[in-house]
């Protein structure tokens, strides 16, 4: 069977119409084989401002469903989820290039944010807060905020649009999904998931979730409309720095999700077993398309002899191929973009001083699909390419010898989304996670900077944008705060003692 028959069988078995991947103008090629699996007819501008007013007229209704009913249908689509979790993993696969395992996780990701999200439904609170007034009360609550639009990036093609739709759902928003053009399969398989919710619940108002297929232009639409309270954009901070001014512009809301540059800090007490497996992992898996890839290691000069060599055989002996097909590590780049991308920063590292280990295209007798062995360079400092992401599995190596030179080494980049530390001195580990430590959104110690769970708040500062997704109290982002100040006196008091009598 071929990859485009795979992926019509799946599309299949989740009642998608073939009329919506077939015919159309926007090719779909499998970064496996790089031949052609689907051509979708694509979505323009005018569809887009329809897509919002069927939003716009479905809030008025969802907005007053009950939280905790509204939760009963997000708990629907786990359950369709879990379901179809095999078929949409593949899926994943298919259009993404990952690993089965991966595939399988990044729907289990989708699983576990809607058990999360269901249970918020419950407990969207606001804070009761004493006032200075007597006989007032003062209190928050939480509302609904409209409009949510979704964009999203290809290398988690499904995990994130669940992360926002899901709660966005629970928290009475109707949701309006532009995937990356990269990945719409994905997204045509999920939509028919969620329709078998939709169809379940009963008496969601239409136009409560719906989909826009195409580029960046479909994606603008989304974030010039005006009526899109919330625009949530995952992706390259290439692609941040255009969509957040223009939601600004427009006092929109924006939670901007975008590149990581992150590094590793291996001080001399790391359990070097450990170490080496969370590395390997973190810049090898999802061959460095992750936006939590491992990219940068600072290594103290008393361990490095001994970690370096171990880690450079590891990437000498990591099996690079079709995933499908055997039981590889490593799969595709998404495209030629990407291995171009990953050539130019090889050559540019060895420009400034650096030595490459790896790198190159495996031929695996697929033309049109780019597989690259992941490469592990050692630079003699923190220069060139190192400072800005690639996304592509190369990790930078470089030697360190003070600690507080390799937290500040750490921070020197312009991304800020998740970091690590190796090491099994407290002092080293309280330091690293002080506010004078890690300047990441996401800050480990003895685990890699890959591999979030959903609990805690995704996201990272400086150019990954600042938005937060996902767990803890990243849902007051989908919602807007009311403060009310209730008098139930007879008399008028006014707050700091103001005296106004007429
Ligand atoms: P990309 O920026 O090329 O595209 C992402 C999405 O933005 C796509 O849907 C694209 O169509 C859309 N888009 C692009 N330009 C736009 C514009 N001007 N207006 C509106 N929409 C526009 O990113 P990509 O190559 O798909 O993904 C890789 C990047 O995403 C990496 O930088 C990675 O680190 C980042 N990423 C970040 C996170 C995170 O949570 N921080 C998660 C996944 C990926």
């Amino acid at each position: 069977m071929t990859l485009a028959q795979d992926a019509k069988s799946i599309l299949d078995s989740l009642g998608v119409d073939p009329a919506l991947y077939t015919g159309g103008t926007l090719t779909k090629i499998s970064p496996m084989t790089g031949e052609e699996i689907a051509a979708l007819p694509e979505n323009t501008a005018e569809d887009t401002a329809a897509a919002v007013a069927r939003a716009r007229a479905a809030f008025k209704e969802w907005r007053m469903v009950p939280a905790p009913k509204r939760g009963e249908l997000v708990r629907l689509l786990g359950e369709e989820l879990r379901t179809h979790k095999e078929a949409l993993g593949r899926m994943v696969s298919i259009e993404a290039g990952k690993i089965p395992s991966e595939g399988l996780g990044e729907v289990q990701e989708m699983i576990d944010i809607c058990d999360f999200a269901t249970g918020l439904s419950r407990q969207l609170y606001g804070l009761t807060i004493a006032t200075e007034r007597p006989g007032h009360r003062m209190m928050e609550q939480w509302h609904p905020l409209g409009v949510v639009g979704i964009i999203s990036a290809f290398n988690f093609p499904v995990a994130v649009w669940s992360w926002n739709a899901a709660l966005a759902l629970v928290c009475g928003n109707p949701v309006i999904w532009k995937p990356s053009e990269k990945s719409p399969l994905t997204a045509l398989a999920s939509m028919a998931i969620l329709q078998k919710a939709l169809d379940r619940f009963g008496d969601a108002p239409e136009g409560l979730a719906q989909l826009l297929i195409g580029g960046a232009d479909v994606g603008n639409a989304l974030v010039e409309d005006p009526d899109v309270a919330l625009v949530s954009a995952t992706g390259s901070t290439r692609m941040g720095r255009i969509v957040g001014p223009k939601v600004a512009e427009r006092f929109g809301r924006c939670i901007l999700e975008l590149g990581g540059n992150n590094a590793g800090i291996v001080c001399p007490s790391a359990d070097l077993d450990m170490t080496l497996r969370a590395v390997a992992f973190g810049a090898m898996g999802t061959a460095g398309q992750r936006c939590t890839s491992q990219r940068r290691l600072f290594v103290h000069a008393d361990v490095y002899d001994d970690l370096v060599p171990r880690l450079v055989k590891a990437y000498e002996s990591v099996s690079v191929g079709n995933p499908l097909e055997a039981n590889h590590l490593v799969g595709p780049l998404i495209d030629k973009d990407a291995f171009d991308g990953m050539e130019k920063a090889l050559s540019d590292a060895k420009a400034v001083g650096g030595t490459v280990h790896g790198g190159g295209r495996v031929d695996t007798g697929a033309e049109s699909a780019y597989y690259a062995r992941p490469a592990l360079v050692e630079m003699p400092e923190q220069s060139g390419p190192m400072l800005h992401e690639t996304f592509a599995p190369i990790l930078y190596v470089t030697k360190y010898t003070d600690f507080d030179a390799a937290i500040e080494a750490q921070n020197a980049v312009g991304a800020g989304l998740s970091s690590c530390i190796f090491t099994l001195n407290v002092r080293e580990t309280e330091q690293f996670l002080s506010a004078a430590g890690s300047d990441c959104g996401i800050a480990n110690v003895n685990i890699g900077t890959s591999g979030a769970e959903i609990g805690g708040a995704f996201g990272g500062e400086k150019e990954t944008g600042g938005g937060r997704e996902s767990g803890s109290d990243a849902w007051k982002g989908y919602m807007r705060r009311a403060t009310n100040t209730v008098n139930y006196s007879s008399q008028l008091p006014l707050a700091q003692g103001v005296v106004f009598d007429i």
